[in-house]
């Protein structure tokens, strides 16, 4: 970026609620189902009927607000936000404007070089999410209405993001907080976690803000980044130019990785938002407060505070396996087995996660039950097993649900601790390669290297390393003698 410019950023975030049932209906949630399958008269907006607000919903605003420091408003009101949209047939949506449930809150974000920085949450309210429309046919477009009345909440940050790697860390924490608060998904693909983007730029020291525009469409993290960046770029490059800047959407297309206009931004009373008449305002009482308070799981911060202090894991270990609570459960699992708590950091972050990215799957979904991942780690401190061979049985246990000391039995993989057998081993090895045994003694030290090879080749993998370097320095300096 342009030394002389800084950036003004500030985030949308929409989250869609995992709720049994849509946010004023009894239909469900249910994501895939056959198009228009899952609506009645509510979310079609028939005429007179009445939406009756599911109780979960705002537990769930309650349980994001308490957790991003939020104050909880007592007393909320639910809006009309009005336009005209195929995938709407209502003619608005239900959400909320002058007094949402959370307001003046905050969420912690860590840079790369570790520096913490509070990101302000100006408010969180509830809403309902539109329908879906399919333009991608040839000469018609589709409607499908199943997403119609699905709770969302809205949060919305202050203008505090400064680059487009604080945009990702901020939208990073807000996934991982309503993750390890079950109350979404966190899917970006799926769109169950929406972002939009308000950027402008100016110039270093100035007060004012610029002119903003929004960007939408950033299906990704990836995206959100690059969007960003592509638009700080236009911006600045438009000022320079001696331009001005539009307030306008753009729409990010992350094939083309380029931001096209969308349309000219509206403003709030282009809504035409009012009270919604059918509703009551929705009180949240202190004890009931308390109550969902209650429920609160320890979040992320804390978790890995936890970590660090309980397992002596380095923060940057705490962090990835704090990242997805999912993960962080499976390693607590781990450790109930082994006191190792270093290996099995090492075990998740690496072999672990490496799969689950690649054959991008759910920690739930993982093949390895925890507490076999902690005898694995076992085996190889009490030295029945190299580490080499706890490699070569990983992907066993992939493959076939059976614990790791199974495996080791059945395909004979038993470390070779008995110093005699290796020494006869080694002896063999010494006269076989009688030529590689003077390189070694004219100063070639890697050749040792070699030896141990030859000691592993010859025992399958199974002889034990430590023993293995003993023995051969050993009769290799007798040798020399
Ligand atoms: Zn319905």
């Amino acid at each position: 970026m342009n030394e002389k410019y800084e950036a003004v950023i500030g985030l949308e975030v929409h989250a869609q609620l995992l709720t049994e049932s849509k946010a004023f209906c009894s239909c469900s949630t249910k994501f895939g189902n056959v198009p228009n399958s899952n609506v009645c008269p509510v979310c079609l907006g028939h005429p007179g009927v009445l939406p009756v607000l599911n109780k979960k919903v705002v537990e769930f605003i309650t349980l994001m607000g308490l957790a991003t420091n939020c104050t909880i408003n007592e007393r909320s009101v639910f809006a009309r936000k009005n336009y005209f949209y195929p995938d709407l047939p209502k003619g608005y949506q239900i959400s909320q404007y002058e007094l949402p449930v959370c307001e003046h809150g905050f969420v912690t974000v860590t840079s790369k070089d570790r520096d913490k920085k509070k990101v302000g949450i100006t408010r969180i309210h509830m809403e309902e999410d539109a329908g879906k429309s399919i333009h991608d046919q040839a000469f018609e477009t589709l409607v499908d209405v199943n997403r119609c009345g699905v709770p969302l909440i809205e949060i919305v940050s202050e203008p505090d993001i400064r680059s487009a790697e604080e945009a990702v860390q901020y939208l990073t924490k807000l996934r991982q907080i309503v993750q390890y608060l079950e109350i979404c998904d966190g899917n970006m693909e799926e769109g169950s976690l929406r972002c939009d983007a308000n950027i402008s730029v100016r110039k270093k020291g100035q007060k004012e803000f610029g002119t903003k525009t929004e960007i939408k469409n950033m299906n990704s993290f990836r995206n959100l980044e690059k969007a960003i960046n592509f638009e700080i770029e236009r911006q600045i490059e438009i000022i320079e130019d001696g331009g001005k800047i539009i307030q306008q959407t753009l729409l990010w297309n992350p094939d083309k990785n380029e931001a096209v206009p969308m349309r000219s931004k509206e403003e709030a009373h282009d809504y035409r938002y009012f009270p919604e008449p059918d509703l009551l305002p929705v009180i949240i009482t202190e004890s009931w407060k308390k109550e969902i308070a209650a429920k609160l799981p320890e979040l992320p911060e804390v978790r890995r505070e936890r970590f660090v202090r309980d397992f002596n894991l380095p923060v940057y270990d705490a962090e990835i396996l704090t990242l997805n609570k999912g993960i962080a459960d499976y390693y607590e699992d781990i450790v109930k087995v082994t006191k190792d708590f270093k290996s099995a950091s090492n075990w998740v972050m690496g072999d672990v996660l490496k799969i689950i990215n690649e054959e991008k799957i759910d920690i739930k979904d993982f093949p390895i039950k925890a507490e076999n991942l902690g005898e694995l780690i076992n085996l190889i401190n009490e030295g029945t097993i190299s580490g080499k061979i706890a490699k070569d049985i990983f992907p066993i246990m992939l493959k076939e649900q059976k614990s790791p000391l199974e495996i080791v039995k059945e395909k004979n993989l038993v470390q070779i601790s008995s110093s005699s057998e290796i020494e006869n081993v080694i002896v063999k090895i010494l006269e076989d390669h009688s030529s590689e045994v003077n390189t070694y003694f004219e100063g070639k030290e890697k050749v040792f290297g070699f030896f141990v090879g030859q000691v592993m080749k010859a025992t399958n993998g199974k002889a034990n390393p430590k023993i293995v370097n003993d023995i051969l320095k050993a009769k290799l300096e007798k040798l020399r003698n």
